[in-house]
């Protein structure tokens, strides 16, 4: 094997070959990382793809310049399913490696500079230019925002140039990796005084040193006492240091006077404190064990199956019990749930159960805490079970033999940016395909697609019709906002029935949701004069009204703008609030309820790394009576005293210029639904809407996702939507929109002359121009019978064919796979 391929983080759609140097010939693998020189200076590091012995015959080959592992640190499963999402969605190998590691285990090259140690100045230097000089002769070698910051300088390229010139200083690539493993300082009883004798006289020795003597003891205290010391026992430094003030330097001296020996140790970040008792499972109820034997019959016909059950009717304790089982015959699984679902709620469940064989991977980890649950997976230490979301289809599994996909209907399971814009529960069926694993998606209201794949008996159906120990599913009561309105009863956005029950909940002492999916106070200002309304100056969009901060925000790209007194296009003073978001009800509510302590989830409120979990726990100990908030609220909770849930504004959902715009209104109304009424008594939903007999609310209200699904799949395939037809949206970005325009004409061009009708476009998507760049959309539709690799090499050659055009050169076009 004289060659080796390798997946480079570039976004080039090839693999790189390499020289493999003699003395490593024999010794590598696919999956391990190697370092190779890229371009004139660029370092890399990348992944060994495959070996084989073709020499390339259109260019010359570099020799690879280091390896970095032993073994491989990717798997031959992981590299099928990485080359499987560069296929599927459109991207490079590059690309779906960027996504796949955390940045610790990827090496990144650094511009370096060097101070040459052989330079002497002939000629006086500017003072700046000395300054930096001096700097990088004390430090060896320094980066250039190292040396940015050190001079105050925006820029010291012109600087370096001179530098270089002058042959003062020496510019290098090097890799820099940033995991590096934890350590802690641990403490034991030094050898010379692990006898009785030698113990007492050290005690002697310290009569005149009472802090020493003071740590000393509560040193053998922490160790558990005198015979566990002497077994060489060790303790945390930092531990016994925070047991007594001002105990530094008196363990020190200990140190010094040989009585307790220092280590340095490596530590695992994620090390938790053992759990003892792990509880065992719980036994299932009939209806629940039913659910549970039907699943594993469908596990049998090696089928994927689709465990639809109302909330609250314990699919998470099936899960339980499946997990229990795979763990049992000494296989992996994986837990998905999206980001926004994964609360301490869930966590604590799994981990009374699973105890240290539960690893969790979590965007809100460090990366050096991601960096080890890879690892331990990849040298299967501990983990037997992984709680994560999508990007924990990654993972380094060797014997996964369970995937749960738990609320499989929700979209934050798509990645929108940047490519590989994969869907996890797509890659986990994929994976779950690799290992032969059992796969079960769970939710209280399928999506249409995988319920379609039931009718089609491509996954098989285990329903759960109930609530655990008979609760009964919320009354639903629609409320007529417009007639509300006319008889002028509305209160702000309140109407009267939802304000009496508001009150009735607060009096009983019961918690209280208030659904609105829309943050900040108001969606936008306008001139009552004109119609003038502020937009982003990067975007398309009008700015949101953010209260507490008094300025004008854009929820695409985060531009902020002062609020404007007089209008920018007719100068009147009218500018008025429009519209209502999170913020808003959270202030009005608190007007009409000054008694109520209210909490707001939105994504303001939770950005924080502790924010989303501190409003759940301080909800469920009620220290909140009302919770406001985005569809935030809707997701996996399970709050004991929540009696009442409201919808403020159901057409907001149901009119969004989507062909899922049903489907995803449903999914959240029934999810936010599930919130009320949990564990005591029966809970009540007030939907407040314009339209009251909407047959979406209408199948909300008698709970019936059946009949709403039979409406949708025969819309579905009356417009030719999925799951009938597959779409792949093109997206082409240029800042200047003539070309973006020209561009992407000339492109729809092409796909017609091979697509026909199934290209529409190119259009302006609803928000036309985002950070400046202008924006057009291609959308294909093609019959799901056709081959998708086909129709994607005819795409990607339409691609191609444009991009070669000189005037094109630097258009973006993105490429979006199965786009929600
Ligand atoms: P789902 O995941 O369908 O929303 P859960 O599994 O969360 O439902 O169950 C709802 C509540 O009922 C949880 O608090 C759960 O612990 C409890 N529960 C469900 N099934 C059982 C059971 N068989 N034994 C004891 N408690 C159960
Ligand atoms: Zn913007
Ligand atoms: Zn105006």
């Amino acid at each position: 094997m004289r060659y080796a391929d390798i997946v480079l983080p570039v976004p080039l759609p090839k693999l790189f070959t390499y020289e493999v140097p003699n003395e490593y010939h024999g010794t590598l693998a696919a999956g391990q990382r190697v370092v190779v020189s890229f371009g004139k200076k660029k370092l890399l590091s990348g992944i060994i793809f495959s070996l084989h012995n073709n020499k390339p015959e259109a260019y010359e080959t570099k020799p690879i310049i280091s390896i970095l592992d032993d073994k491989p640190i990717v798997t031959l499963s992981q590299l099928k399913v990485w080359e499987w999402m560069a296929d599927y969605y459109q991207c490079t190998l590059g690309e779906v490696y960027k996504a796949a590691l955390p940045s610790g285990l990827k090496l990144e090259s650094e511009t370096r500079i060097f101070y040459n140690d052989e330079f002497e100045a002939e000629t006086e230097m500017p003072e700046k230019t000395q300054q930096i000089l001096d700097f990088l002769a004390a430090k060896k070698y320094s980066t250039i925002s190292e040396i940015n910051q050190f001079s105050g300088l925006k820029s010291c390229h012109h600087i370096i140039k001179q530098l270089i010139e002058l042959d003062a200083v020496v510019v290098n690539e090097q890799l820099k990796g940033s995991w590096r493993p934890k350590t802690e300082v641990f403490l034991s009883l030094h050898n010379n005084v692990r006898n009785e004798n030698s113990l007492r006289d050290a005690f002697d020795s310290l009569s005149r040193a009472p802090k020493q003597l003071e740590v000393l003891m509560l040193f053998l205290q922490s160790t558990g006492g005198v015979s566990e010391a002497m077994t060489g026992k060790e303790v945390l430094k930092k531990e016994l240091a925070s047991k007594a003030v001002n105990s530094s330097t008196a363990i020190n001296e200990l140190i010094k006077k040989e009585m307790l020996v220092q280590v340095k140790r490596n530590v695992d970040r994620l090390l938790t404190s053992k759990i003892e008792n792990v509880q065992k499972v719980k036994t299932l109820s009939p209806e629940q064990d039913s659910a549970l034997q039907e699943t594993l019959k469908g596990f049998d016909e090696n089928l994927p199956v689709l465990l639809h059950g109302v909330t609250s009717s314990g699919k998470t304790e099936i899960y339980i019990h499946l997990i229990d089982q795979a763990i049992k015959k000494g296989q992996q699984a994986l837990y998905l749930l999206p980001e926004i679902a994964l609360t301490t709620q869930i966590t604590n469940r799994l981990k009374a159960h699973f105890g240290e064989k539960l690893g969790i991977y979590h965007s809100k980890f460090s990366d050096d805490q991601r960096v080890e649950v890879y690892n331990n997976l990849l040298n299967n230490k501990s983990y037997r079970v992984i709680l994560g979301v999508r990007s924990s289809v990654f993972l380094p599994f060797s014997n996964l033999g369970l995937i749960i996909i738990d609320e499989e209907h929700e979209n934050s399971f798509k990645q929108f940016d940047p490519a590989p814009r994969y869907h996890a529960r797509d890659v986990a069926l994929v994976l779950g395909q690799g290992f032969k694993s059992s796969v079960l998606l769970g939710t209280a209201t399928p999506s249409i697609e995988s319920y379609y794949n039931v009718q089609n008996n491509k996954y098989r159906l285990v329903e759960l019709t109930t609530r655990f120990e008979g609760m009964m599913m919320p009354e639903i009561i629609v409320v007529n906002t417009r007639e509300a309105q006319r008889k002028k009863m509305m209160q702000s956005h309140f109407s009267p029935q939802l304000l009496e029950h508001i009150s009735e909940a607060l009096s009983n002492k019961q918690q209280v949701i208030l659904f609105q999916n829309r943050r900040g106070f108001a969606p936008f200002m306008e001139c009552m004069s004109c119609g003038w309304i502020p937009k982003c100056k990067h975007c398309d969009v009008s700015l949101t009204y953010h209260k507490h901060i008094h300025q004008l925000i854009c929820h695409y790209c985060g531009y902020s703008s002062n609020v404007h007194a007089t209008c920018q296009a007719c100068e009147s003073p009218t500018l008025n609030l429009k519209g209502f978001g999170t913020q808003k009800i959270e202030e009005e509510i608190g007007q009409i309820f000054p008694d109520a302590s209210i909490a707001r989830m939105d994504y303001d409120t939770t950005r924080s790394r502790k924010g989303y979990e501190n409003i759940i726990s301080g909800f469920e100990q009620g220290e909140y009576n009302i919770l406001v908030g985005t569809q935030m609220v809707t997701k996996g909770l399970d709050f004991d005293r929540v009696s009442l849930v409201g919808i403020l504004n159901a057409d907001q959902m149901l009119n969004h210029p989507d062909f899922r715009a049903f489907e995803k209104s449903f999914q959240m109304m029934a999810q936010v639904s599930g919130r009320a009424g949990r564990k005591h008594k029966r809970g009540t939903v007030i939907i407040q809407t314009s339209d009251p007999e909407h047959p979406v609310i209408a199948k909300v209200r008698s709970n019936n996702y059946a009949a709403f699904y039979q409406e949708q799949i025969e819309e579905r395939e009356q417009f030719n939507y999925p799951p009938f037809y597959r779409i792949i949206h093109l997206t082409i970005k240029h800042k200047n929109q003539n070309v973006t325009n020209q561009a992407a004409n000339y492109l729809a061009g092409l796909l017609r002359s091979v697509f026909g009708s199934r290209i529409l476009g190119p259009q302006v998507p609803p928000v036309n121009r985002i950070q400046d760049h202008h924006l057009q959309r291609i959308m294909i539709k093609y019959e799901r019978k056709a081959s998708p690799s086909q129709v994607k090499k005819l795409i990607r050659d339409c691609i191609n064919q444009t991009l070669a055009n000189e005037r094109w050169k630097y258009v973006q076009i993105v490429n979006d796979v199965d786009p929600l």
